[in-house]
């Protein structure tokens, strides 16, 4: 087991958000997470890559385990490193004002004012680059030029450049077109057969996430209501009702 989340407990002051959910992720797995506004998605995401940031949500109980380890007791920096794993947040958060090329450097190099002195991997580039040829065709331009897809694929681009074996996605495909989801769904499933990266996918658009992933959680409210194959939940009948459109 890569990833075991045992009866997480999670709050925002004294609100709690997250009941107790269980999920886990094997190695090499596409998983994912559906679930509708406010269901507790980036909650989820944030106590695993747990973010140093004030509005943090704070983890009241249970256990995040990872290759067996308990990460609620590793200091966050060293999760990237150590671990491996790394977050391709809701909203993307790349730098507008550097270049496509700039921001892959800044993955590893987190000084944005020494861009430049970062050394980087050109084998980790050239994959991301091969994975999404517009990124090269795009390196010299600035990321704020960039369309909603073409941000996406970078944001994911960064992720990979840190050498992470484990990347989790909030909401991918949100703002993009359906050409472009498909373009970048194809592409993280690619890398998950080529190079065992393994996947932790939350979507609010729940149909393409069952097609992407091999096995989901829902969840609502806080709380995981069904689990199953992507087959299983996409014949669910109440899955179908709540988020398949009928
Ligand atoms: P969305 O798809 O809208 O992002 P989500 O499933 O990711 O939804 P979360 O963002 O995890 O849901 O929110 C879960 C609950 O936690 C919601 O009720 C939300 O209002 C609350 N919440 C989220 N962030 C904070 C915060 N910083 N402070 C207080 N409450 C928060």
């Amino acid at each position: 087991m890569l990833l075991e989340v045992k009866d997480l407990k999670v709050s925002y002051g004294n609100i709690e958000v997250l009941h107790g959910i269980s999920f886990n992720i094997d190695k090499g797995e596409i998983v994912t997470l559906i679930g509708a506004n406010g269901a507790g998605k980036t909650s989820t995401l944030a106590s695993l890559a747990r973010l140093p940031r004030p509005e943090a949500p704070v983890v009241t109980g249970g256990d995040i385990l990872y290759e067996g380890l308990s990460m609620l007791k590793t200091e966050p920096h060293t999760l990237v490193q150590r671990h491996m794993m790394a977050l391709v947040p809701e909203g993307r958060h790349i730098f507008g004002n550097l270049t496509v090329e700039e921001n892959l450097k800044i993955a590893t190099y987190p000084n944005r004012k020494e861009v430049n002195k970062a050394v980087i991997n050109a084998e980790t580039v050239e994959m991301v680059y091969s994975l999404f040829p517009r990124l090269e065709e795009r390196r010299k331009q600035r990321g704020e030029l960039l369309s909603g897809g073409e941000q996406q694929m970078l944001a994911v681009g960064r992720a990979l450049m840190t050498g992470s074996n484990f990347i989790m996605l909030d909401e991918p495909s949100m703002g993009l077109a359906p050409k472009l989801m498909y373009e970048m769904f194809r592409a993280l499933r690619q890398l998950n057969q080529i190079k065992h990266i393994t996947i932790l996918v939350v979507e609010q658009n729940a149909k393409v996430a069952l097609e992407f992933a091999s096995r989901g959680y829902v969840l609502k409210t806080g709380e995981i209501i069904v689990q199953g194959s992507s087959d299983e939940l996409a014949a669910n009948p109440d899955v179908k009702k709540a988020y398949l459109g009928g």
